[in-house]
């Protein structure tokens, strides 16, 4: 495949990107196409966003016609698509309530927010700390980002917010040594995206569970990446056995438009009062409109054993590759269709070059994973042009 035309280098797009980017000019189901023409089969997703792949006739009749009736009125006053996504969410969680915003780091700005306000109601002014863990992925905002330890995105940003720890994930004797009731909030992702795919133990579960609930310490599922529908269940907290006070959603919820969504217990909502947090645009009514028919989609149970299913046949794929290139790869991770396939001695950013130049595009994670977090309508016979693509691509390494 020649794609060099299908670049746009140096744009004046500000350089926290990068400084070349393929330009896309549409997409149909699990294949994008670049301004050239060419094909590819995306396994990225718009990191893990597009879950319905692309060129969706449903989700363009909705927008428009919600476009049409109104567009934005503030949360001042409330529409039928907002009021109406709220009450599935909570149908669906079993929490009491939701919080909108536009972003998956306003979901847990909002979520560490009412966290303090939780614990200073509860305990007092002092219990103010947070705890997030190794290799997490929380957001870029100020607030999100001193829960996110990575010395890459942090440097240039101190001093963040103060009082925010950092404990070993999946370790259990790291996490008791971390904690006392002078935290506010425990935030950790039921498997860590960003950081490498790790997948929560139940055993690890289990005690975060049990010490937030000893210590009184609001414990924070950031499910983003992983939640609605992406590892085969609604929520990635109840796949792994967490029972978290607040939920965090984002990417997939309203199929590629800003959503995030922010979901509390009753003993969280109990505590909050007017004025306390808002947004301007958050719960916005086309996003909330796509968001209900996308809701209804992703955790309808059919379309979650699929997924399932087809996790399990995307890592039986995986798992063959790894055992004819041992020299190459060293493990493969995952649950659903949010997999990982560990790299020895290798730049993962090659092989993602090279893949894209051979029409497939992946992510990667952490510092030696390729990450593979393609749209949930994926097919088995995608999986099989994916995986050949992977192949082609180790095979001349
Ligand atoms: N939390 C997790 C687990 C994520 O994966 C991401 C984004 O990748 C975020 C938070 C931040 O979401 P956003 O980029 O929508 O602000």
């Amino acid at each position: 495949m020649n794609n060099q035309d299908a670049y746009s280098i140096n744009p004046p797009l500000c350089r926290n990107y990068a400084d070349r980017f393929l330009v896309f000019d549409r997409g149909e189901g699990c294949h994008l196409y670049d301004i050239k023409g060419n094909r590819y089969l995306d396994m990225a997703a718009g990191i893990a966003v597009n879950a319905l792949g692309y060129g969706r006739k449903d989700i363009a009749e909705i927008m428009s016609r919600q476009a049409e009736k109104i567009i934005h009125c503030s949360n001042l006053f409330s529409t039928i698509p907002t009021l109406t996504l709220a009450q599935k969410l909570t149908a669906a969680s079993g929490y009491e309530a939701v919080f909108f915003g536009n972003s998956g780091t306003e979901a847990n700005e909002a979520a560490l927010k009412f966290a303090r306000i939780y614990a200073k109601a509860r305990k007092g002014e002092k219990a103010v700390a947070y705890l997030s863990f190794e290799s997490a992925f929380h957001g870029r905002t100020a607030g999100t980002l001193s829960v996110t330890p990575n010395e890459k995105y942090q440097k240039s940003y101190r001093p963040l917010l103060p009082e925010c720890y950092t404990a070993v994930f999946n370790d259990i004797a790291s996490l008791e040594a971390a904690l006392n009731d002078s935290f506010a909030a425990v935030i950790v992702e039921p498997v860590q995206g960003e950081g490498g795919i790790h997948v929560m133990t139940p055993e690890f579960a289990a005690k975060l569970n049990e010490l937030c609930k000893g210590y009184d310490i609001v414990l924070i599922a950031d499910e983003i990446q992983a939640g609605l529908g992406r590892t085969g269940y609604p929520f990635a907290s109840a796949a792994c056995g967490l029972n978290p006070d607040i939920i965090t959603l984002g990417k997939p919820i309203a199929g590629g438009l800003p959503l995030g969504a922010t979901l509390v217990r009753k003993k969280i909502n109990d505590v909050i009062h007017p004025g306390d947090h808002g947004s301007t645009f958050g719960g916005n009514p086309v996003c909330c409109a796509v968001a209900n028919h996308m809701t209804d989609t992703l955790l309808n149970p059919d379309f979650l054993n699929e997924i399932k299913e087809k996790g399990i046949y995307l890592r039986k794929r995986l798992t063959e590759l790894k055992n004819r290139y041992p020299q190459l790869i060293s493990e493969v991770r995952g649950i659903g269709l949010i997999c990982g396939l560990v790299l020895k001695d290798m730049n993962p950013s090659d092989v993602i070059r090279e893949c894209e130049a051979n029409g497939l595009i992946l992510l990667r994670a952490g510092t030696d994973v390729l990450r593979l977090v393609p749209p949930l309508i994926i097919s088995h016979e995608e999986i099989d042009e994916g995986i050949a693509v992977i192949e082609k691509v180790l095979s001349g390494c």
